[in-house]
């Protein structure tokens, strides 16, 4: 099976090649805070990406692909206060102290932690996700200014990719697009367990994907004593 496999025959609903197909692990669950999934048109990882996933799980979200949308009203289809939506933003914080340890931090455009972080977060309708390898969310990021009026959100996922092996091109701490948004979601909602009610069909394709490549080499499932992979992951 390969990334550029024929495209009629790609499920049509989860965009998987049959052997990957996780449609009957998808069981919609209802997100208060809406989620908008912006895919860069060369985001090419049909196997692994979670994008289309994430909104086939999700009742509330939507996938939008391209390069760049006027503004965050054109964007979702309605007059929205800018300031109560957020965007996940990719890169690592450099705050001049530690961030506190939450999931989300609502940081400023110097990323440091904002003072009403939890009235923020409280107001938040929706949150805005970038797909891609780490050049394409950055060019998602500069060629769409109105991110620039949203709050910028920090995610610290609480634990390391379920990717573990699979992934492995070398891209700062992250975690899938999924994953993403449902930490950011259950941090949002302060509930736990609602991303593992998220996180189902990613895990079936990860099943599916080990089963049908053969094991790597052993030393990339070596892990640090925190149970984090030593190899930094790539974000989808
Ligand atoms: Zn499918």
């Amino acid at each position: 099976m390969s990334a550029d496999a024929p495209t009629d025959d790609i499920c049509k609903t989860c965009e998987k090649p049959p052997a990957l197909c996780v449609c009957d692990a998808v069981t919609p669950v209802d997100n208060h805070v809406a989620v908008v999934i912006l895919r860069h048109p060369q985001e090419q990882d049909r196997l692994l990406g979670t994008a289309r996933i994430a909104v086939l799980q999700l009742k509330n979200a939507v996938l939008k692909t391209g390069l760049s949308w006027p503004s965050l009203a054109r964007l979702v289809g309605q007059d929205v206060d800018p300031k109560r939506w957020g965007v996940l933003y990719l890169g690592t914080a450099k705050t001049s102290a530690p961030l506190a340890p939450r999931p989300l931090t609502v940081v400023d455009k110097a990323g440091e932690a904002m003072a009403d972080q939890d009235d923020i977060l409280a107001g938040l309708e929706g949150i805005i996700l970038l797909d891609g390898n780490w050049q394409q969310a950055k060019a998602l990021w500069w060629r769409n200014a109105w991110m620039l009026k949203c709050r910028r959100l920090l995610l610290q996922p609480p634990r390391a990719s379920y990717y573990g092996n699979l992934r492995k091109e070398p891209r700062g701490e992250s975690v899938s697009t999924i994953e993403a948004a449902a930490y950011s979601l259950a941090a949002l909602a302060h509930d736990e367990a609602l991303a593992e009610r998220i996180l189902p069909p990613f895990k079936r394709l990860l099943e599916k994907a080990r089963a049908a490549k053969p094991e790597p080499k052993r030393d990339y499932r070596r892990r640090g004593a925190d149970g984090k992979p030593r190899r930094p992951q790539r974000a989808r």
